[in-house]
């Protein structure tokens, strides 16, 4: 999965399509082929209803995004600002970099140089 929390994306189907907004959390998927899926800010948001508790004094309604499918959003690509696939690839120092496959900007290290690796241990 080439989408991080943080990134700005844009959906492209359902109810919000059109909306770029900011993931929240990635959720990974429970089994090694399940769809991975994404909370996105003020998208697919719910009432649950709750009922009082120690954490929850007062119950009642409260308004959560629900996480979707990661297959429904394109990254927006933060040098040409179009919502696009994302691409990895192998980075001028050895490190796995993803980038636009559009206008073929790098959009963030994936992973740092096997070298960098060994010496922090990260
Ligand atoms: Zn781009």
């Amino acid at each position: 999965m080439l989408i991080r929390s943080g990134d700005l994306v844009e959906v492209r189907s359902g109810n919000a399509r059109g909306t770029r907004a900011k993931v929240l959390s990635v959720v990974a998927a429970k089994d090694p082929e399940g769809a991975v899926r994404l909370v996105v800010e003020g998208v697919n948001r719910v009432y649950r209803h709750v009922r009082r508790s120690q954490k929850n004094p007062q119950g009642g309604r409260l308004s959560k995004e629900l996480p979707i499918d990661a297959s429904n959003v394109l990254v927006v690509c933060t040098a040409c600002g179009k919502a696009a696939r994302l691409g990895a690839r192998t980075g001028a120092d050895g490190g796995k970099v993803r980038y636009c496959r559009k206008c073929d900007a790098d959009l963030g290290v994936l992973r740092r140089p096997r070298a960098a690796r060994a010496k922090t241990g990260g």
